[in-house]
């Protein structure tokens, strides 16, 4: 899933002051399993604005509103009834989320409540860890099901750096080295053959480095 984590509340306090009226809009999908801009976190931010200006007798109305997916045109169709009324959207939705409602309503200011991370997993109860930098070209399948682009701080394709202790990064002693575990599920597997086999050069232009991308399936599309 899309991993965000809330805004500082100086941050999203500063970029709502000039508005007197704003739609607070979450999204059911990512940012509610993260616990960063789900139906219970908007009514959370929502508190803490009307609280804060309260307080600086600054009048401030907060239109909550909960979409089941932010990135999705009919959703964020249902924003159309509301969107007059307020001066602006804050959203709590990932950074997808945040460009369809800007692309939908083009005169209304839209501002994003999180800061979108990385395609992770939960590792434990409050804890998720990246885990795929969406290269376009997956070699999960040779690394033993273990990602070297997202998990190893160098991107290494060909076996570890030398710098890892004790199965520990050289960069973040915290984090596990990816090719540690590469090799240990390699061996665990019975496949450590292909620990030995040369990943040839990765072309990045599956990746961001060919720019944005697009995926069009005939099929479907209309
Ligand atoms: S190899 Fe690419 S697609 Fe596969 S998990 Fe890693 S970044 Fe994601
Ligand atoms: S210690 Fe391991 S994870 Fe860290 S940079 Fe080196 S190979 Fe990559």
């Amino acid at each position: 899933m899309i991993t965000a984590e809330r805004k500082p509340m100086e941050e999203l306090t500063e970029c709502m002051k000039p508005f007197g009226r704003i739609l607070l809009v979450g999204c059911n999908e990512c940012v509610t399993v993260c616990a960063a801009g789900g139906r219970k976190e908007v009514g959370l931010l929502s508190s803490a604005l009307q609280m804060h200006f309260m307080k600086e007798n600054k009048p401030f109305e907060v239109k909550e509103l909960t979409l089941e997916r932010q990135c999705d045109p009919e959703y964020v169709e249902e924003l159309a009834p509301h969107i007059n009324q307020v001066d602006a959207v804050l959203s709590m939705a990932c950074g997808c989320g945040v460009q369809e409602i800007a692309r939908r309503y083009k005169e209304k200011p839209v501002f994003p409540a999180v800061n979108t991370k990385f395609m992770g997993a939960s590792e434990s109860q409050g804890v998720w860890a990246e885990r795929c930098a969406g290269c376009g070209d997956c070699v999960l399948g040779i690394t033993g099901g273990v990602c070297p682009i997202a998990r190893c701080s160098k991107q290494l394709f060909n076996g570890p750096c030398g710098g890892s202790t004790n199965g520990k990064c050289e960069i973040d002693s915290s984090v596990d080295c990816a090719w540690q575990l590469i090799w240990d599920r390699l061996k665990a597997l019975g496949k450590v053959d292909l620990y030995e086999e040369n990943i040839a050069a990765k072309d990045w232009r599956t990746g961001r480095g060919g720019g944005p991308r697009k995926i069009i399936r005939e099929d479907l599309a209309s």
